[in-house]
């Protein structure tokens, strides 16, 4: 499963390591539902309030892990067989301004912190994979981008990789890159989510970016916000007016009828006395109509991250603060508010689209296993390993190669619906050859008349006008025949060449996976070649020396 996460990263040098949550007993409830951090905290609430494990919590894990387990356990070992590149598959996309909370948010869905600080920090995107490991194996990351992989033993080393990563691809400026940073978290405190940060949307060009930072910014958001696979978070603060924010009209922009798109308000402690009702209204989606609707969360503050209030208090905080928040009440009854209520809305929706994507899927994965097959079958089957089964094998790969040089021989090999055989390619030859006899005789015809009436002129005896003297006559052919003889010969050479690419290409065909063989038959097809040559060019001169002799019973 991936999460998706296009933010402004803020960059806080004092990262908090409190985010890394501590081993615990994993127990069957929602929280692990959840994932870890959610899931801890909401279990740490949980044994506050009840103090024990629910039976119906214990029946929906059951079910996660029974249904939604497998289809996750599927994503990742599609994605280990690198089926990413060609198949996208299903993510969570977070977009938004500048400093709009993505990355707190985040955070508090994962658990990892992230690089943090004011202006752009998010400079090229960052791809959060996070594993679950089993409750006794220990914290492990690594950081891969380029041709470079980093192994890292402490969690709270994450950040400094991370900023150092993105020093390295897009130098020490501000400018942006469209090269990814993978980050991999395993734990067993986290749920098996990919997020995927990228820079927030700005406007202006601040110390030394390029003039269409924006543009180069959104660019970047769509790529990763279009694919039909990606379910869009939009990251809106609730002090701001939501009907200018853009990255609402970015996701409008890529999905039009709303599937795949839902709003995240933030900030609520942040909103101006007097205006809580028209934040009530945009979250009950009154507002800014959205087909899947609006969640409203609150994370930390940059006061609780300097006072470095832990994950699992904020998340107790949060629910209080919406509890005793006399308009934001309802949206907690409604389960439109906290962190915990997103998460558990993103894992529905992350299964339900799954439960969508897969048939497509599946059907993309049946086109590219055919594709593979057919290319597959182009190189044969597999060697056997037995020696007498290998010499079965030889004896039909040049049985195999032997049927298709008899087809070519026979002028019935197949050629597909472009190509030509080469009995056809031959004709089309010797077409040549009769139409350059004719240019020749045509040619040589001036010369004759010529010694027509040398003839006339000079040595003409007894014979009658228009009666050409035998050895004049015979003198004038065997000058003319002679001339065709070379040309004759290189006629040879083009056909002999013809047939010796024909045959060469069918030893291509039968032998390409065997050097051995292709070499041994190419020399093969060779020797043939200039040995029949040989002798064709023998008999050619011959009959050239045959006519010679002019003689004609008629
Ligand atoms: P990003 O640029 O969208 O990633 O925004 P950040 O997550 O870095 O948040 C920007 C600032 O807003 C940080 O100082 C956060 O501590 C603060 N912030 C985020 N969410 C809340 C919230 O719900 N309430 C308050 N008071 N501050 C918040
Ligand atoms: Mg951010």
């Amino acid at each position: 499963m991936s999460f998706l996460l296009l933010s402004q990263t803020s960059l806080d040098a004092n990262h908090d390591s409190s985010l890394q949550m501590p081993n615990s007993t994993r127990c069957n409830r929602i929280g692990k539902k959840m994932g870890p951090s959610i899931g801890q905290a909401t279990e740490d609430v949980n044994k506050a309030e009840k103090g024990q494990v629910l039976v119906a919590e214990n029946n929906l894990c059951r079910q996660y892990e029974e249904k939604v387990r497998p289809c996750i356990d599927l994503i990742d070992s599609l994605r280990a067989l690198g089926v990413e590149q060609d198949l996208a598959l299903p993510a969570i996309a977070v977009i938004g301004d500048q400093s709009s909370g993505k990355s707190s948010l985040l955070e508090a869905l994962s658990g990892v912190a992230l690089p943090r600080g004011s202006g752009i920090v998010t400079r090229c995107p960052l791809v959060l994979k996070l594993k679950k490991l089993r409750p006794e194996e220990e914290w492990r990351g690594k950081v891969s981008y380029l041709d470079i992989e980093e192994d890292i033993s402490d969690a709270s080393k994450v950040e400094e990789e991370i900023r150092k990563a993105q020093n390295y691809i897009a130098g020490d400026g501000l400018g942006i890159q469209d090269e990814l940073i993978s980050l991999e978290v395993s734990c067993p405190e986290v749920p098996d989510l990919t997020l995927i940060d990228l820079p927030g949307i700005t406007r202006v060009p601040v110390g030394n970016q390029p003039a269409d930072i924006g543009r180069q910014i959104k660019r970047l958001i769509r790529k990763y916000i279009q694919k039909e696979e990606t379910i869009n978070l939009v990251v809106v603060p609730s002090n701001v007016d939501i009907a200018t924010t853009e990255a609402l009209s970015m996701a409008n922009e890529v999905d039009p009828e709303g599937d795949r798109t839902i709003g995240i308000l933030t900030k609520p402690d942040l909103v101006d006395k007097g205006t809580e009702d028209k934040v009530v209204d945009v979250v009950q989606n009154l507002v800014c109509h959205l087909k899947k609707g609006y969640m409203i969360v609150k994370c930390r503050g940059q006061q609780d991250i300097q006072e470095n209030l832990c994950l699992t208090e904020a998340l107790q905080r949060e629910k209080a603060f919406f509890e005793d928040h006399p308009q934001f009440r309802v949206l907690l009854e409604a389960r439109k508010a906290t962190v915990p209520c997103l998460a558990e809305r993103l894992s529905e929706e992350l299964i339900a689209h799954i439960c969508k994507s897969l048939p497509l899927l599946e059907n993309k994965i049946k086109d590219l296993h055919q594709k593979t097959t057919d290319e597959l079958q182009k190189f044969g089957m597999d060697i056997p390993e037995d020696d007498s089964e290998k010499m079965f094998f030889l004896i039909e790969k040049i049985n195999a190669f032997n049927l298709d040089i008899n087809a070519v021989v026979d002028g019935e090999e197949s050629v597909g619906t472009e190509g030509s055989r080469l009995f056809a390619k031959l004709r089309r030859q010797f077409q040549l050859w009769s139409s350059m006899i004719e240019k020749h005789f045509s040619k040589g015809f001036d010369g004759l008349q010529k010694e027509i009436w040398k003839f006339e002129n000079q040595h003409r005896g007894r014979e009658l006008p228009g009666f050409v003297n035998y050895r004049t006559f015979e003198k004038i052919i065997k000058k003319e025949l002679q001339a065709l003889e070379e040309p004759a010969v290189d006629m040879l050479h083009q056909t002999t060449d013809m047939v010796r690419a024909a045959f060469t290409d069918v030893s291509e065909k039968n032998f390409t996976e065997f050097f051995n063989l292709y070499k041994t038959t190419k020399n093969k097809i060779e020797d043939i070649r200039s040995d029949q040559e040989e002798a064709a060019e023998k008999a050619i001169r011959t009959h050239f020396q045959m006519e010679q002799i002019v003689y004609c019973q008629d």
